[in-house]
């Protein structure tokens, strides 16, 4: 049996959707590590991973910056967590060489292994993935590379890469090198561009398996169409939103489930219409198990879980690649797109009313959910991964 070992960001909606696979390769009888934060022991080890601990410059998990100012500067705190991380990684990993590496797209460190020990490596895109034709970076980028703080990461990883085995290779080849499998936990037929991906890239759908002995359940009794509204887990910041969703939805018939996370203390929320329940956070797939409609930020987990289980969406995007979720949403007839800026009351309303009463959207996504679930996304990604291995080892 083999060693694989997972390197990701503290990122709630990144490290979800590998839990269902690693505990795929566990049942397989492999042993899996996971580099992790404090945040996330408990999910791992409840998939039946090692957690490998270390300490991350975006403390226990990242939350996202607010201001325009700030997001540039990302690339340069992505550096600065492979640099401080690898020490760490590099000593529990010397005498426990795995066979394969699997990282997600933000976690550098793990490349820098790889080549250093010559690893096979798979890459993990909880969202899009990236070939020769279509990035999320040339079509809806959230930073450019004249930006101060991006040349100043640029040039730093520059310096870095030829003492990290990349000899000749600049930070723009360092970012689109594709990697001989990637595994896309997106449906093909959701992907922009989706048939432009050949057989490097293995698209195995949301991926979602059973939080409850981590997050706990939720349940309602009532008859009520459940409402969910969430903005996800790291850009929860804006705090005016979940005023206007209370104006919007308070003493209408909706059961609204309204998870705020980790900005915006409830309490300052101030008395709660009689048909609102509001959790910092909830367990979402038992939510959309049973709801109607969820109004979301339009992350990609959000977006992939709320399909799984045939909802329909309201996408209100923080960010360039919530915004190409968005617009996709609205092309394939899922739901639809309300512009952050655009948010109000009446428009919030509105957005609902039209999607619920859309007999196209009803259809899609019904189609959607479907052809999601006739994939077993964890099988495909372990299947993948073990034909993967195999052949590298020949
Ligand atoms: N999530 C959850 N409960 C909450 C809010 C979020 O379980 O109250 C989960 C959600 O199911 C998803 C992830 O956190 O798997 C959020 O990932 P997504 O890509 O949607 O957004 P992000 O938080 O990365 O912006």
């Amino acid at each position: 049996m083999a060693h694989l070992a997972f390197f990701n960001i503290p990122a709630v909606g990144h490290v979800n959707p590998t839990l269902p696979v690693v505990e795929e390769l566990v049942r397989r009888g492999h042993r899996v590590t996971y580099t992790v934060t404090d945040h996330f022991v408990a999910s791992v080890e409840a998939a039946g991973a090692e957690p490998v601990l270390y300490e991350s410059v975006f403390g226990d998990y990242y939350r996202h910056p607010y201001t325009a100012e700030e997001l540039p500067k990302e690339g340069l705190r992505f550096l600065e967590e492979a640099t401080s991380t690898l020490p760490r990684f590099e000593e529990f990993y010397a005498d426990n060489k795995p066979d394969v590496i699997l990282y997600d797209q933000m976690a550098w460190a793990a490349r820098f292994l790889g080549r250093k020990w010559n690893i096979p490596v798979v890459r993990l895109h909880p969202s899009y993935g990236a070939n020769e034709s279509w990035s999320l970076q040339a079509k809806f980028p959230m930073a450019t590379f004249d930006e101060g703080p991006v040349v100043e990461m640029a040039g730093k990883l520059a310096a870095l890469l030829p003492s990290m085995g990349y000899e000749n290779t600049g930070p723009m080849e360092f970012f689109t090198h594709i990697e001989k499998l990637a595994l896309v936990f997106v449906p093909r037929e959701f992907h922009y561009d989706g048939d432009t991906f050949d057989e490097r890239f293995v698209f195995t759908g949301p991926c979602l398996g059973d939080r409850s002995k981590v997050q706990g359940s939720w349940s309602h009794d009532g008859d009520e169409p459940v409402l969910l509204i969430s903005l996800g887990t790291a850009f929860t910041g804006w705090s005016e939103f979940f005023d206007t969703a209370i104006e919007a939805f308070g003493g209408t018939p909706y059961r609204v489930v309204m998870a705020v996370g980790n900005h915006v203390d409830p309490e300052t929320l101030g008395e709660l219409p009689a048909n609102f329940e509001v959790h910092r956070r909830v367990n979402q797939l038992d939510v959309l198990a049973k709801a109607a409609l969820f109004v979301t930020h339009g992350g990609m987990n959000s977006a992939m879980e709320s399909l799984y289980y045939g909802v329909p969406m309201v996408v209100i995007p923080q960010m360039s690649e919530q915004v190409a979720t968005a617009l996709r949403v609205e092309e394939l007839s899922l739901g639809r797109y309300l512009k952050r800026e655009e948010t109000t009351v009446e428009s919030l309303r509105k957005a609902v009313a039209d999607v619920t009463q859309d007999a196209t959207v009803t259809e899609r996504v019904r189609a959607m959910r479907d052809s999601i679930r006739a994939v077993d996304g964890p099988v495909v990604a372990a299947d993948a991964v073990e034909r993967y291995l195999a052949s590298e080892s020949r």
